[in-house]
């Protein structure tokens, strides 16, 4: 079976990932520098699977350690995850941003082509729309400048592997552009883990619910939506991660761009995730309203058509899979991977 190195395996996407990658028979390779995960996932990983994952400690950006990896191994694919993904902080670092998220693309794509390796799957985001004219968003709405360093990192990388395709078309290049990643393993075993006060919605919900922090701010409640608040498209990691199975059964060795949405096609409130949150615990989660978040777009939710006919792959797994199953993690692991 094919061998595929996971660049950032170790973090949230790229672990429940390599989960499914074992199980549909891949060979998956972990490459991180753990500098937003902690080595304990990898223990995690071998109670799920069963396997001892091979795992290199390196960062993208050392062109040597990632040649040491195709040196002495036959790699097929790269799954692509490593890089920063704070929306705030890269408004304070854009340069780190760059570096590690641009410059680092750029010496694993420069050794995957040095090395002989063309198949290529990068991890973009819903974020490359920006304010969308309309929605549901499909795979030819605009992409438009980013409003944050993180967001146009995300752009760049996208047109870098687009442009060495048209250099080496034999390479086989997808972008697949995710929408609100939730929700863990369902052994509770590994999840999602920020490193201080999380940015984003549901690991701040899980972290009120087990009391680590008091309430829930909910940004706005003065938007044009049914209720008030923004709307996202929210699919489970795990559905996530099949979405990468797919690709890989149906896109290796297939020359050309390959781009496409992974979401569910369904658009949540941040009111609509309190209240399947306040059902999942039994009573209702603290919460208050605040003020706008800058640099929040009022609604986001995928067309995910062109996956399901492509690929054959659509989420399956309901908001009550993803709150039960983040809820369950959090409850497990209340202070995250302690190592
Ligand atoms: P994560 O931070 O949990 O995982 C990223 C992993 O990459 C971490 O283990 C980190 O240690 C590693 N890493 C970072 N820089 C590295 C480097 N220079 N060299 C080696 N390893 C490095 O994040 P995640 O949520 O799993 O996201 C994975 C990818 O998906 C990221 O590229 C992210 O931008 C993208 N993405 C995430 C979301 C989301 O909401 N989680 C949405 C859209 C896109
Ligand atoms: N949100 C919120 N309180 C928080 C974190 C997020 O109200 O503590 C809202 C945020 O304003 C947005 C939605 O939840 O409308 C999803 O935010 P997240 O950061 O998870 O994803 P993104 O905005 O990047 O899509």
């Amino acid at each position: 079976m094919a061998t595929i190195l996971v660049t950032g395996g170790a973090g949230y996407i790229g672990s429940h990932t390599v989960v499914e990658l074992v199980k549909a028979g891949y060979e998956p390779i972990i490459f991180d520098n753990f500098s937003n995960s902690k080595p304990a996932v990898l223990a995690r990983l071998h109670k799920i699977t069963g396997k001892n994952i091979p795992f290199y400690s390196g960062d993208i950006r050392v062109r040597e350690q990632l040649e040491k990896v195709f040196d002495e191994n036959k790699i097929d694919a790269v799954i692509h995850f490593a890089g920063l993904k704070a929306v705030g902080e890269s408004v304070k670092k854009p340069l780190e941003y760059y570096d590690n998220n641009v410059n680092g693309s750029r010496t694993l794509l420069m050794v995957m082509r040095d090395k002989g390796c063309k198949n290529f799957i990068f991890s973009s985001s819903a974020t490359v729309y920006g304010e969308p004219d309309s929605v549901p968003l499909t795979e030819n709405s605009p992409v438009k400048r980013a409003n944050c360093p993180y967001g146009q990192t995300k752009i760049d990388v996208e047109y870098m592997a687009e442009e060495l395709q048209k250099a080496c078309p034999d390479f086989s290049v997808t972008l697949l552009r995710y929408f609100n990643p939730v929700g863990a393993h369902e052994s509770g075993l590994i999840g999602e883990d920020p490193r201080g006060i999380p940015n984003n919605l549901m690991p701040y919900l899980t972290q009120v619910a087990v009391g680590r922090l008091p309430y829930l701010n909910i940004f706005g409640n003065d938007y044009p939506t049914p209720d008030g608040t923004c709307i996202r498209d929210y699919i489970h990691v795990v559905d996530l991660a099949l979405g990468h199975v797919a690709a890989l059964n149906k896109l290796m060795n297939v020359p050309g761009v390959h781009i496409y949405n992974l979401g569910t096609g369904i658009g949540y409130s941040v009111l609509d995730m309190v209240n399947a949150f306040s059902k999942a615990i039994g009573h209702e989660l603290p919460h208050k309203f605040a003020p706008r978040r800058a640099g929040d777009v009022v609604q986001c939710y995928a067309d995910p058509k062109k996956a399901f006919e492509d690929l054959g792959w659509k989420a399956l797994k309901t908001l009550e899979d993803m709150t039960a199953d983040s809820y369950n993690w959090q409850k497990n692991n209340p202070q995250g991977y302690e190592d």
